[in-house]
């Protein structure tokens, strides 16, 4: 299962810099997470100032 970036998330970027697999990218006012892409590694949500990315 992917991770999903909830609404709390404020756009800074943090988890797509940190993303190994490149499957974070900049939404409509928030950030994705590509679930085709997402290897369930945790580290956006490790680097989340406000704990957005979710383990589904
Ligand atoms: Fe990228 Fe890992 Fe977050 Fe999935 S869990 S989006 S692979 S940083
Ligand atoms: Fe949003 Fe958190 Fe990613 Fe920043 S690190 S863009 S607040 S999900």
């Amino acid at each position: 299962m992917a991770y999903i970036i909830n609404d709390d998330c404020i756009a800074c970027g943090a988890c797509a810099e940190g993303c190994p697999v490149d499957a974070i990218s900049e939404g409509d006012g928030k950030y994705v997470i590509d679930a085709d892409t997402c290897i369930d590694c945790g580290a956006c949500a490790e680097a989340c100032p406000v704990a957005a990315p979710q383990a589904q």
